[in-house]
């Protein structure tokens, strides 16, 4: 291949239409803009709000007979809390806003998604947690290491007798108030979905606190709380940001008791500081989630059929699929997919081999993450015991807001590069 990536980039782009220049055309070179993939703002929220707080810490009171009524109530009269680290007021437009989204009776914004789901299992500090064995790994970190909680592990497509047999089994050891039932729904690897209304069901039937992530559905394609469950988690770095500039995450409660302990947990801790310019970001960009969702939606549904004719491709995850065994429940309670497919390399093809076609995209970037507007794509793990892995390679693809030929031009050329060159 001729040129270094930067200039072979450059002159692919000059062949790609306006929307996906708009977006590739500030980050050619990922040096110069240290890895950031919307270095110069892109979206409706590039504009800050006129009311804005702009990070401030101190608020200040007239006579200290105002500030003692706002320090009792937590709340100043200009909106945000009595002190400006603790609530701004752009962050209580935010909570208001997903509140409304979700139909609870408030929410509480962190300074990213699993600050989100830190505070939850922090504010309800259960004894024993019922996890998801393909669960985001960063929560399950988080549960290990603070190892406050016995964790118990059903399948990631679980059905409800399934996980009611784990219910009893943690019933015989600690109290329903003390367990929590965390779901997360589709995996965010390999995209299993459990029966989520036969779980919910149980845990209802045990007394027990549900929680879901709902970060791969946003409230777009999904509302936890219309099927009975107690708290929604968003990583809103994601889909409601959507350019990769909103680290942030929201936690939902359908009812006030839970959301006070959600209030209380983000005085306790100072996790709910969040920048009101990230905040702002989110305000605009929540609104146009749902047209963004479906882009990205129809861009991934024709990656997938790209990859489906490759002889490379042994398998592609996604229950958008009519093939996937969880096809049924996404269409139960999703309806409509998102940016995520994971791609199952062929056993026969060496690994290099897929290395290789990923390192000569030009458009995919390599990174963490994703829903943001730029594609992506990353090894999967999909489970900690690496001897669960299927057969060959796994990467998962985040289909961006480019325009979906080029980034099927951007393929093939990686796929010539990588798999046709080398057998000649
Ligand atoms: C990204 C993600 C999170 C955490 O969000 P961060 O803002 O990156 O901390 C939580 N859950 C899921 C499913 C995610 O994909």
């Amino acid at each position: 291949m001729a040129g270094s990536k930067i200039e072979r980039r450059k002159a692919f782009l000059d062949g790609c239409g306006p929307e996906t220049r708009a977006i590739h055309a500030p980050i050619l070179d990922l040096a110069a803009s240290r890895g950031h993939l919307n270095p110069s703002g892109l979206g409706e929220a590039r504009a800050s709000s006129a009311l804005g707080s702009v990070g401030q810490s101190s608020v200040g009171f007239d006579s200290l007979g105002d500030y003692e009524a706002a320090d009792a109530a937590g709340r100043a009269p200009y909106g945000g809390a009595e002190y400006g680290v603790v609530l701004s007021p752009e962050a209580e437009a935010v909570c208001a806003k997903f509140a409304r989204l979700h139909g609870g009776a408030g929410a509480v914004v962190c300074a990213s998604g699993l600050a989100a789901i830190a505070t939850v299992l922090d504010a309800f500090a259960p004894r024993a947690v019922l996890i998801p064995d393909g669960l985001y790994f960063p929560a399950w970190r988080y549960l290990s290491e603070t190892g406050r909680a016995e964790l118990l592990t059903y399948p990631a497509g679980a059905s409800g007798e399934e996980v009611a047999a784990l219910i009893r089994e943690a019933g015989t050891r600690v109290a329903p108030a003390e367990t929590m039932l965390y779901l997360e729904a589709p995996a965010s690897g390999t995209f299993e979905i459990p029966d989520i209304a036969g779980l919910v069901a149980a845990a209802r039937a045990a007394g027990i606190r549900t929680v879901m992530d709902n970060t791969w559905g946003s409230h777009v394609r999904f509302r936890p709380l219309d099927h009975g469950i107690a708290l929604a988690v968003q990583a809103t770095t994601k889909y409601e940001g959507g350019y990769g500039d909103t680290p942030s995450g929201i936690v939902v409660a359908r009812d006030e008791a839970d959301l006070a302990r959600l209030r209380r947990q983000l005085r306790i801790s100072g996790n709910g500081a969040v920048s009101p310019q990230t905040c702002t970001r989110l305000l605009h960009r929540v609104d146009s989630a749902e047209h963004r969702l479906d882009r990205h939606a129809a861009t991934a549904a024709k990656l997938m059929g790209w990859f489906e004719d490759r002889p490379f491709t042994a398998d592609i995850l996604s229950p958008v699929r009519a093939a996937s065994p969880y096809h049924a429940r996404f269409r139960q309670y999703f309806g409509a997919g998102n940016s995520l497919f994971t791609v199952v390399f062929d056993e026969g093809v060496p690994v290099e081999r897929v290395q290789a076609f990923v390192d000569a995209l030009l458009l995919f970037r390599v990174a963490e993450s994703w829903g943001g507007h730029v594609s992506l794509v990353l090894p999967v793990h999909p489970r900690r015991d690496p001897a669960m892995r299927q057969g060959g390679a796994m990467f998962r693809f985040n289909a961006g807001l480019e325009e979906a030929g080029d980034l099927i031009a951007d393929l093939e050329q990686a796929a010539r590069a990588a798999f046709l060159e080398n057998l000649a």
